[in-house]
């Protein structure tokens, strides 16, 4: 049995959303592809401002931001696995440069 989307008011199959305790049904009211296209948006809104504003705009878009930001972690765990090993092998190879350079400029 399928359900409708709220905001792309397609017909689809239950698996095609997500969980929400919160909602009376136990799904989100809109579907995952919905709720990713959502997540672009607010991911572009945020990072036009993110610059300035950064605090203020999550206290005003908290509960989005939350979201969005909860979805973003478990959608992207591997990759921030991934960077985070290579940001620190990255700091391993600076740190080696930089010992390698201070070395050339001491002979
Ligand atoms: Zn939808």
């Amino acid at each position: 049995m399928g359900k409708i989307c709220s905001r792309c008011k397609q017909e689809k199959d239950i698996g095609d959303f997500q969980r929400d305790k919160s909602s009376s049904t136990g799904y989100k009211y809109y579907c995952k592809e919905c709720a990713k296209k959502s997540s672009q948006v607010l991911y572009k809104k945020h990072h036009e401002k993110v610059n300035t504003k950064h605090k203020e705009w999550v206290k005003n878009h908290k509960e989005e931001w939350q979201e969005y930001y909860r979805d973003y972690i478990k959608e992207n765990k591997d990759k921030l696995i991934a960077w985070k090993k290579k940001k620190a092998q990255e700091n391993i190879e600076r740190r080696i440069q930089r010992i390698k350079r201070n070395r050339e400029e001491n002979m």
